[in-house]
């Protein structure tokens, strides 16, 4: 069984006939919807087509939908896209109708674009494709001259070598995208080019105004952010590694160092992580993967990521469902390394709750017997989710009764989540009960141990306080 989760983005590739269905049949627990690209009716569909087909899988599937935020984008062009060379001159400004973009130059999304720049910026477009030297500002006009060429299209995003470049004017359209995530009942909504801990905490006052109850997924793509790490760490439930834009702002050679970082300090922190962006690129065109981008996919699971992306390469890629077994084969390679499996981290910490406590001891003493499975009985999955910041083999099935919580812990690193209402249980069953729940899954055999994990009062959330060694 795969522990490293796959988060697969939809998009054109993905609305042929039975693509979705095999897409979930080949194991991607979240899906992603981005509402940088399409329109609302099409995140509409496509989000009720995935529950539909993850009930005919009997999986569970959460759904993150990822808000734009202030990220500035060129419009369109009128012929789809435009060929650049070094040494061309090409203008940006806001004042060119959309799609109506030329050799000459394109519009942009963010009226004040001008104000933010100045003499000799360098510009990333397209995650760094194509780059422009800012030779002049004429205020709203920004002209340009091409330093990297290659082909610029519709829609894509705009970055600063350095960073600090963002739309002050993303508001009311964020506002609005909101809306729409609450509205269709996301499990997850992630947040772009947060700055700090602040932006995450009222990114989320905002959506639970709205009536949002998910969990928050920090991007972790600008500099600024990563002075802020712990911060934003602490304020969100899960970090995304975005590499594309953080590799542009802060220069590609300085991402593996960040992402081991980022992995280190989420999982001690207690949050979740992942790991996203070109991570199997080349199969957008190819049936196979690089060699690099194995090894990619496979240090990120050793890195301890909980789950691993994948943006056009499902979206819009010519083979979506090959990318995600290919994907899904190699995370479960890398996790038969011993460093995947094994943890010394937090030997020596203090613990400050109980049932973090008791997660603690459980997987302590699953690493070291010979257990063949943990069940544990949750009510929001928080216990599931503590217990699998300790590297393990060991697989956690979290029994829950709500839709939600089931949701949201597929993203949690070796965590299965199984539907089960314990409030039919009585408090001294409950041991039992997890126990019982293990061999009708097929997980756990006669002669074999296992451990349960409960609360006092079955129902109740945080309260998981016992554990139980059971041999079968
Ligand atoms: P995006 O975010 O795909 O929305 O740009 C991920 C990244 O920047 O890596
Ligand atoms: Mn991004």
């Amino acid at each position: 069984m795969r522990r490293t989760k796959i988060v697969a983005t939809l998009g054109p590739a993905m609305d042929a006939p039975h693509v979705l269905k095999d897409m979930i049949n080949a194991g991607v627990d979240v899906v992603r919807l981005n509402f940088s690209h399409g329109n609302m009716e099409e995140h509409r569909r496509r989000a009720n087509e995935v529950r539909e087909a993850a009930v005919k899988a009997g999986r569970q599937v959460g759904i993150m939908v990822d808000l734009p935020g202030p990220k500035i984008r060129v419009t369109g062009f009128a012929d789809g896209q435009v060929e650049l060379n070094e040494g061309d001159s090409f203008i940006l400004d806001p004042r060119i109708p959309p799609e109506s973009g030329a050799a000459a130059g394109v519009g942009v999304n963010y009226h004040n674009l001008a104000a933010d720049l100045k003499q000799d910026d360098t510009l990333l477009l397209d995650d760094g494709r194509v780059v422009m030297k800012v030779e002049a500002i004429e205020h709203p006009r920004i002209l340009c001259r091409v330093l990297e060429g290659g082909t610029l299209s519709g829609n894509k995003g705009v970055n600063r070598l350095g960073g600090g470049l963002s739309s002050q004017a993303a508001g009311d359209k964020n506002r609005q995208d909101m809306r729409q995530a609450a509205a269709l009942n996301a499990d997850y909504v992630a947040i772009s080019f947060p700055r700090c801990g602040r932006d995450i905490i009222q990114a989320r006052e905002s959506l639970r105004d709205l009536g949002f109850s998910g969990g928050i997924v920090a991007k972790i793509e600008r500099l600024e952010a990563l002075a802020a790490i712990d911060e934003i760490i602490k304020a969100t439930d899960v970090v995304m590694i975005a590499r594309g834009d953080l590799g542009v702002e802060i220069g590609e050679a300085g991402l593996p160092a960040v992402q081991k970082h980022i992995i280190r300090q989420a999982r001690c922190l207690n949050r979740v992580v992942i790991t996203a962006t070109q991570m199997m690129e080349s199969m957008i065109e190819n049936p196979i993967p690089t060699r690099a981008e194995v090894f990619d996919v496979a240090n990120a699971v050793l890195d301890g990521t909980d789950a691993v992306m994948l943006s056009a390469e499902t979206a819009a890629g010519r083979f979506p469902i090959k990318t995600v077994i290919h994907m899904a084969q190699i995370c479960i390679e890398a996790e038969k390394q011993d460093a995947a499996r094994i943890s010394r981290h937090r030997i020596d910490t203090r613990f400050s709750r109980i049932n973090e406590t008791l997660a603690m001891s459980v997987m302590y003493a699953a690493n070291h017997l010979e257990v063949k499975a943990i069940s544990v009985l949750t009510e929001s999955g928080k216990t599931p989710m503590l217990m699998s910041r300790i590297s393990s083999g060991i697989p956690i099935y979290a029994l829950a009764r709500h839709p939600k919580a089931l949701r949201r812990m597929t993203l949690f690193r070796g965590v299965y989540p199984v539907p089960f209402d314990i409030t039919s249980v009585s408090a001294p069953e409950q041991h039992a009960e997890a126990a019982a729940g293990l061999v009708r899954l097929g997980a756990a055999a006669r002669g074999e141990i296992i451990i349960t994990a409960c609360g006092d009062l079955p129902g109740r959330g945080g309260g998981t306080n016992s554990m139980k060694i059971i041999k079968i």
